[in-house]
């Protein structure tokens, strides 16, 4: 889809990237390019229900890559903690939501540390 001033769009609300590439190859100008790395993570807002005390494993349950584990919180509550090393950006875990609790962010891989002998 398409913004209001015309640029593509990846709604996640819609539904799962696979990255096929398909957008890829539609894109015209070169803008879009294959093999690069797809620098966007999920995260849950305070609208998830598992942080309001309500059970809620939905996420977790369509992540096939098993990205998001949950932490017990005081009060019945609990937090998705989601893995920025296993997530791939796909949005999978988005649309089944029912708060609409999750949405994508940008991410840089933090270099490795030098380790040096004592
Ligand atoms: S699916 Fe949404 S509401 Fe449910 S635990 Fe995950 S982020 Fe929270
Ligand atoms: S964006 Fe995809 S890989 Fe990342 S947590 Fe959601 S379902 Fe898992």
């Amino acid at each position: 889809m398409r913004d209001a001033e015309g640029f593509p769009v990846l709604d996640i609300r819609e539904g799962a990237c696979t990255f096929c590439g398909a957008c890829t190859a539609a894109c015209e100008t070169g803008a879009l390019v294959a093999g690069r790395a797809f620098p966007w993570r999920a995260a849950a807002n305070d609208a998830c229900l598992s942080k309001n005390a309500v059970q809620c494993r939905i996420c977790e349950d369509h992540c096939d890559a098993q990205a998001i584990r949950f932490r017990l919180l005081p009060g019945g509550c609990s937090e998705p903690q989601f893995d920025a090393e296993r997530c791939t950006g796909c949005g999978a875990c988005a649309q089944p939501c029912p708060a609409g609790a999750i949405s994508l962010h940008p991410f840089t891989p933090q270099p490795l540390m030098e380790t040096r002998p004592c």
